[in-house]
């Protein structure tokens, strides 16, 4: 008889339903490999940081401090943004009031050249409100943009070091994805910037930060 073992921080449905009805042998890690310590997490408000102007672009000025100060100890670092490409969703500077499609209830994406308001998964859209519908301000900024813009923003913050984008648009093509963890890797690459891609158990000797950016989806 042959044994199989599976393992996954992120089981499928089916696994870990098999797993509860003791289909499977059922093993659950509570302490990280070779007791590595679990990571410092820090927050920034993005609100604080924007009406007291200390952010750069989209980033907090801690996540800049912290990315120049790895950069400087010849470290790596992986910025992560659920979001692609460039397109940013608006949002209300004053209450965060951030418009909604009515149909799929996820954030509306701006769509600068309609001057609309777009729904990416069912093609909802109106135009972008000159005032918020909740509190009435006319402060209503874009944000909460995309790994390409990101990308763009990092190569002008940090022109001394290299950025690769990691995404469904950069992996697509043949070997994109297994030449980006190459690059990374050997040390190439300074700053990883992805979607989800570059949550899922990647691990890198060399990076010692990971910036988290706003998510509004
Ligand atoms: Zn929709
Ligand atoms: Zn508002």
């Amino acid at each position: 008889m042959r044994k199989f073992l599976l393992g996954s921080a992120t089981p499928s449905v089916e696994s870990y339903y098999h797993a509860q009805q003791d289909k499977y042998g059922y093993t659950k890690l509570t302490d990280r490999f070779g007791e590595a310590v679990l990571p410092e997490i820090l927050f920034a408000d993005m609100r604080q940081e924007r009406k007291r102007k200390l952010n750069k672009g989209e980033f907090s000025s801690l996540l800049y401090q912290e990315l120049q100060k790895s950069l400087s100890n010849n470290e790596q670092a992986i910025i992560f943004q659920n979001r692609r490409g460039y397109s940013p969703i608006i949002q209300c500077e004053d209450c965060s009031w951030v418009p909604k499609c009515m149909n799929c209830s996820v954030s509306l994406t701006y769509h600068q050249y309609r001057n609309a308001i777009v729904c990416h998964y069912c093609g909802y859209h109106e135009a972008m409100p000159k005032t918020c519908p909740d509190c009435t301000s006319k402060r209503i900024k874009t944000m909460g943009v995309g790994t390409q813009k990101l990308e763009e923003e990092l190569n002008l913050l940090f022109p001394d070091f290299s950025v690769q984008r990691m995404d469904w648009d950069t992996t697509r093509v043949k070997s994109g994805y297994e030449n980006i963890i190459d690059d990374f890797e050997t040390g190439k690459t300074d700053l990883l910037v992805g979607t989800q891609m570059v949550t899922k158990g990647l691990d890198f000797d060399r990076v010692s930060l990971v910036g988290i950016l706003m998510r509004t989806a």
